[in-house]
């Protein structure tokens, strides 16, 4: 199997989709739904990856359907996998293994079919406590890392980060540890600016500084909410993009689909069709997008729509 560099330098990476609200919907995950809520944010604060351990086959059968759809890579389902995150939802104890147990049902599916990404997502904590609680979001990153390296997972794919203030310290802990790293920024409640008030190009060109072999965005919004930011980040660094949208409709006032009403429990009123995603695949080598695949609300039809834009643009 290639290494993640290689596979950029050939062409189109294809990624995986949401694995959480797929198996939230699925019965699996807890979404914390009118329990616990973070910040300013209307959503649920759980949305932790227990499922590794509770119901390894449900997230074996995920894989599966992404693998058979064409992705080159499958994310171990290691996001919210911090022990700050995990204590909150009563797992703390357990986080070397979920952490474990992850990544090996990833790396079984993928076999030398997939390459294997460990997910790492913000902590929480700067929506919780601000910004000086950086050195604790240090501890618990360069912690959760190091379980990833010791599984044996290929790269890192740092995502859904806020801050980049966060996401500087996460890149600095991957480079410590020595992986691969691609690292996309999740903006809201509008695409100009993240959390700690940087624009899409600032964001890009301090990740592409920090060592990030690829960088880009995820989550929060569909594809052509996300392009005229992913169109800045482009014009901003020489490495390779990635894009990794939402499936939910936001609005011209809101860019962000956890800050709309319908997230957690209605969000099938916002889903955007599978039709988005072939278009998005169709356009991205044009838009200079070098790794493609789908955040919260994309399954394997998701997936195979992507794969189909690209074979269409072919
Ligand atoms: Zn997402």
């Amino acid at each position: 199997m290639k290494n993640i560099t290689t596979l950029l330098h050939e062409g189109i990476v294809l990624g995986d989709g949401g694995y959480l609200i797929e198996l939230e919907r699925r019965g699996y995950v807890d979404s914390g739904s009118r329990r616990e809520k973070v910040g300013t944010g209307r959503g649920s604060g759980q949305f932790t990856p227990e499922v590794a351990i509770e119901h390894p086959d449900a997230l074996r059968e995920l894989h599966r359907e992404f693998l058979s759809a064409g992705s080159q890579v499958l994310q171990a389902l290691t996001f919210f996998g911090t022990r700050e995150k995990l204590n909150r939802a009563g797992y703390g104890a357990d986080t070397e293994r979920i952490n474990a147990a992850a990544v090996k049902l990833a790396k079984e599916v993928a076999g030398d079919r997939a390459l294997v990404a460990g997910s790492v997502s913000r902590t929480q904590l700067t929506e919780r406590e601000g910004m000086e609680s950086l050195g604790k979001s240090r501890d618990h990153l360069t912690e959760q890392i190091r379980l990833l390296k010791a599984a044996g997972v290929d790269f890192l794919i740092l995502e859904t980060f806020f801050h980049l203030a966060e996401m500087k310290i996460a890149l600095e802990c991957a480079a410590a540890a020595a992986l691969p790293t691609v690292a996309t920024m999740s903006f809201r409640p509008l695409i100009a600016q993240c959390t700690d008030g940087h624009t899409p190009a600032e964001c890009a060109r301090v990740m592409t500084d920090c060592g990030a072999i690829a960088v880009g965005a995820n989550c929060e919004q569909e594809p052509a909410r996300m392009l005229p930011l992913l169109r800045e980040m482009r014009a901003a660094t020489g490495v390779p993009l990635a894009a990794q949208p939402a499936a939910f409709r936001t609005t011209a006032q809101c860019h962000s689909f956890t800050r709309l009403a319908a997230f957690p429990d209605d969000l099938e009123t916002i889903q955007v069709s599978r039709r988005e995603f072939v278009e998005f695949g169709k356009t991205a080598k044009a838009e200079g997008l070098d790794y493609i695949g789908g955040c919260c609300g994309c399954n394997t039809a998701y997936i195979r729509a992507l794969a189909d834009g690209l074979a269409e643009a072919k």
